[in-house]
């Protein structure tokens, strides 16, 4: 069956056997429910479905239900829904694992709803390599940005693997890693907060270029003038950005935080 990979779905499909074994072996699925995110032309789905209890994979490229329904036939446990996995909802009857090689276009999109998917257990996940030395960053960093500060509130993240560009085809431009992101059983904040403080986070990073005081000013409408003097309080300078915050100061600040949401 012949497929034109489409730059659009920002399609590089896997080759080498050894690398989706690896990646198949480190993400402990055996007789787990797993989900797929882009599933292709079913390089990594066929591993996973020979180990998985079910796989559920979400394309958005119709054209490769030839090539995917043939493996369905095959893997009777494997489902392949077709539409956006950002606009799908997903299934929460029971505790799922991501494994996935993603669009790069939708990397930061893809994190956040797995973050916030309270069934989604544990991920394994190809992205850029950037992008991952960005979310695995520590604070004070220039690297360090909302999602990293997210994903090391609600899960412990570590890099698996490093993934040459020639492994793909086509071969793309960058190199890749394949983090793996095991959410804490117990969380360190509570899930009602959550939101809020995602909430907090993600406007606190809106403009990275922009104070803390001008961030929250837009997306809360606060007075400046209250704002400052809530974080001076704090012992935290009003003028400073967001990526100068430890972990612990958005945690604390959430806790005492006077304003709606
Ligand atoms: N996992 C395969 C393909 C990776 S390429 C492999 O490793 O070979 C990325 C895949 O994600 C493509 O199949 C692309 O069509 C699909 N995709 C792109 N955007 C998507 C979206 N929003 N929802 C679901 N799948 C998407």
């Amino acid at each position: 069956m012949n497929h034109q990979p489409k730059k659009k779905f920002g399609q590089n499909f896997l080759r080498d056997k050894n690398l989706l074994q690896k990646i198949v072996r480190e993400s402990y699925i055996d007789n787990q429910h797993v989900i797929e995110i882009g599933p292709g032309q079913g390089a990594l789905t066929s591993f996973l479905a020979e180990k998985a209890k079910s796989v559920t994979a979400y394309e958005i490229d119709e054209s490769l239900k030839p090539i995917l329904s043939e493996l369905e036939s095959k893997y009777p446990n494997l489902k392949v829904i077709y539409g956006d996995f950002l606009e799908l909802e997903l299934k929460n009857d029971q505790e799922y694992h991501v494994v996935a090689n993603i669009p790069y276009n939708i990397t930061s999109l893809i994190l956040f709803k797995i973050l916030e998917s309270k069934n989604i257990k544990t991920s394994s996940i190809m992205i850029q390599k950037e992008v991952a030395d960005r979310l695995l960053a520590k604070p004070g960093t220039k690297d360090y940005n909302a999602l990293s500060i997210l994903l090391q509130i609600e899960a412990k993240a570590f890099k698996m693997v490093d993934v040459k560009r020639q492994m793909f085809y086509p071969i793309p431009n960058v190199d890749s890693v394949v983090i793996r992101i095991e959410k804490f059983s117990k969380p360190i904040i509570s899930e009602e907060l959550m939101p809020f403080l995602r909430k907090m986070v993600k406007e606190a990073f809106r403009q990275k270029r922009k104070t803390l005081v001008n961030n929250w000013h837009e997306a809360y409408h606060i007075e400046k003038k209250d704002l400052i003097d809530f974080l001076i309080e704090q012992g935290i300078d009003p003028y400073a950005r967001a990526e100068s915050l430890s972990i612990d100061t958005f945690l604390k600040l959430r806790e005492v935080w006077p304003y709606d949401c």
